[in-house]
């Protein structure tokens, strides 16, 4: 269980900056479901419950979910329901149960990068972006390629057009960590294969993505593309499956991904 001494509800991003990189043990507090698995010795916790990070809302281009927005509402949101096939409540709506859902954020999952995450690897097929409050505003693929940097996530935004999407995942139990996860998408002409709990944080298959993007879609092309995508990308063991293991997985997720995709009205 984590400690915290001290505890401060800033009224605004910049003052919660502040007491963030104050000390080395300040800490950013989410929902606080996996700082409590650890034992953290937090100097003074800042919670951000007071800066209205709670929302989705939408305009003419983009969605914006605020930092502290929870899985549940992701995963209830009649606007997520509608776009991109639902592929991000579907994402989310598996994972432990509903009170768990209700209180884990998607800015505390997103910053940290985890590599088993289901919400990461359905987000990266999508054009979205992350904006940090002393970072600047760049795509979710950047983010996870850049180095760890202390500060605070105060929103993603994503997109609104097209996309079709699909999610898949093989998980031991429901309950457990993805052994591999996979998203696949589709705008027009332009398909993202994203494989993710490799157990490394998600990433785009480039080789795969382009050469699906050549639009042929024979049965012998998609199963060349899976190929292409358990060959690009690195795969590593843990306790939940070996590396082996989830190349040869991979090559099955994705290509019943893109067969689902290319269903998709
Ligand atoms: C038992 C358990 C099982 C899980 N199973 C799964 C699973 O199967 N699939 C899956 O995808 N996920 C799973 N998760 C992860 C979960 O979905 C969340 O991603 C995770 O709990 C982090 O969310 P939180 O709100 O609890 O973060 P917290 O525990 O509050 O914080 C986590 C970290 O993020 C930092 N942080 C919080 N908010 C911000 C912010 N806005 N900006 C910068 N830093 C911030 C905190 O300082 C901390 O370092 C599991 C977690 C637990 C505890």
């Amino acid at each position: 269980m984590f400690t915290i001494l001290d505890l401060v509800q800033p009224n605004t991003i910049d003052e919660a900056y502040k007491v963030l990189v104050d000390k080395k043990s300040n800490t950013i507090l989410g929902g606080c479901a996996f700082l409590r698995m650890g034992a953290k010795r937090i100097g003074t916790a800042v919670d951000l419950s007071k800066l209205n990070l709670n929302y989705i809302k939408e305009d003419d281009e983009y969605i914006e979910v605020g930092a502290m927005t929870t899985f549940r509402d992701i995963e209830t949101s009649p606007l997520f329901r509608e776009y991109f096939n639902g592929i991000l409540p579907k994402s989310v709506s598996n994972i432990i149960g509903v009170q768990f859902r209700n209180v884990v954020t998607v800015g505390a999952t997103v910053y940290s990068k985890y590599g088993f995450s289901d919400l990461i690897t359905a987000l990266l097929c999508l054009d979205t972006e992350v904006e940090l409050y002393k970072g600047k505003r760049m795509s979710l693929e950047e983010f996870l390629e850049r180095p760890y940097e202390k500060d605070i996530l105060t929103r993603i935004f994503i997109k609104k057009n097209n996309r079709k999407a699909v999610y898949g995942n093989l998980r031991n139990a429901i309950s457990d960590y993805p052994i591999l996860n996979v998203s696949v998408s589709r705008l027009e002409d332009k398909w993202t294969v994203v494989v993710g709990a490799r157990p490394l944080h998600a990433k785009i298959a480039k080789g795969a993505s382009r050469e699906l993007s050549s639009g042929n879609f024979s049965i012998e092309n998609v199963e060349n593309v899976a190929n292409i995508a358990s060959e690009e990308l690195h795969f590593g063991s843990n306790m939940r499956g070996s590396a082996q293991y989830r190349k040869s997985m991979c090559k099955v997720l994705v290509k019943r991904a893109i067969m689902e995709v290319l269903q998709c009205k």
